[in-house]
C-alpha cells in the first residue's frame, strides 16, 4: 500500500468516525482545493456531515461559483451562514468598507465581524466540525493536529488532511475528477476574501498571498481556536 493510499484511507476513516461518533457534525469549507477533497469524501460516501461556508460577502465571484459546481456534480447545496447586516454597516459607516488595510486590529474586526460571528452560528448545537487545514499551509499551523479540542467553541475539531501535503491534495482532485477553483489555476493556491488575496510569484509561501502586508505570525482570521487562543501563533 503506497503512503498516499493510506493517507487517503485514514482520512475516510476519519470522516466516517466523525460521523459515527461525533454527530451531529459540521464541516466549515472554503470552497477551496483541500475542501473540495473533504466535499468529494463526505458527499460521496454520503456521510451525514453538514457542509457550509461562511459568505462573507467579500468573497470572488469565482468562489462564489464553486456553490453552483457543487450542486452540479453532487447535487448538494452547501449551507450558507452570513454576517449580522446591521454590524457590517456599522463597521464600515465607522471606519470604511477596507478599513482592514489600516491595521491588524481593523482586519481582525473585519474578520470577526464576516466570519468569527457567523462561525459560532453554524458551530451551535454540534459535537464536532471538520476543517481542510493542513499543517504545511503556514507559520501558523505546524502544530495542526488531526483531533483537536475547541475549547473556545465547545466541541471536538478535526483537520483530516493534517498530514496531507499539497501534492497530495492535486494529486486526489486530479485523479477523482473533483471540480475546484478555477483562481487555484491562476496562481492563487490559498483562497480568501477578494481583497485580503493576491495571487503569488513562484517560490513564494503558499499562504503569501493572504493579508500579505502583515506579518507572517498574525495571519489567521480568529476562526481556528485551541486551547482558548483565538491565533495560533509559532513558538520560536
Ligand atoms: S478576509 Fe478581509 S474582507 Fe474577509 S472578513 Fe477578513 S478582513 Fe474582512
Amino acid at each position: 500500500m503506497s503512503d498516499y493510499k493510506a493517507l487517503v484511507e485514514n482520512t475516510q476513516a476519519t470522516l466516517q468516525r466523525i460521523a459515527g461518533e461525533y454527530a451531529p457534525a459540521v464541516f466549515a469549507s472554503s470552497l477551496a482545493a483541500e475542501d473540495m477533497v473533504l466535499t468529494d469524501m463526505i458527499l460521496r460516501a454520503k456521510l451525514p456531515i453538514t457542509i457550509f461556508s461562511l459568505e462573507t460577502g467579500r468573497l470572488h465571484k469565482e468562489t462564489l461559483g464553486m456553490l453552483d459546481r457543487i450542486k452540479e456534480t453532487y447535487g448538494y447545496e452547501v449551507k450558507l451562514y452570513r454576517p449580522e447586516q446591521s454590524a457590517v454597516d456599522a463597521y464600515v459607516r465607522d471606519h470604511g468598507l477596507n478599513a482592514f488595510y489600516d491595521s491588524v486590529e481593523m482586519r481582525k474586526e473585519c474578520c470577526r465581524i464576516r466570519k468569527v460571528e457567523p462561525l459560532r452560528r453554524a458551530l451551535a448545537g454540534n459535537k464536532a466540525w471538520v476543517t481542510g487545514q493542513r499543517r504545511a499551509q503556514s507559520a501558523t499551523r505546524t502544530e495542526l493536529e488531526v483531533q483537536e479540542n475547541d475549547e473556545a467553541h465547545g466541541l471536538a475539531k478535526f483537520n483530516p488532511l493534517a498530514d496531507w501535503s499539497e501534492e497530495d491534495v492535486w494529486h486526489y482532485i486530479r485523479s477523482q475528477d473533483v471540480p475546484y477553483n478555477p483562481l487555484h489555476d491562476k496562481g492563487y493556491p490559498s483562497i480568501g476574501c477578494e481583497p485580503c488575496t493576491r495571487a503569488i510569484q513562484p517560490g513564494e509561501d503558499i499562504r503569501a498571498g493572504r493579508w500579505w502586508w502583515e506579518n507572517p505570525e498574525s495571519k489567521e482570521c480568529g476562526l481556528h481556536v485551541v486551547d482558548g487562543k483565538l491565533v495560533r501563533i509559532k513558538t520560536a
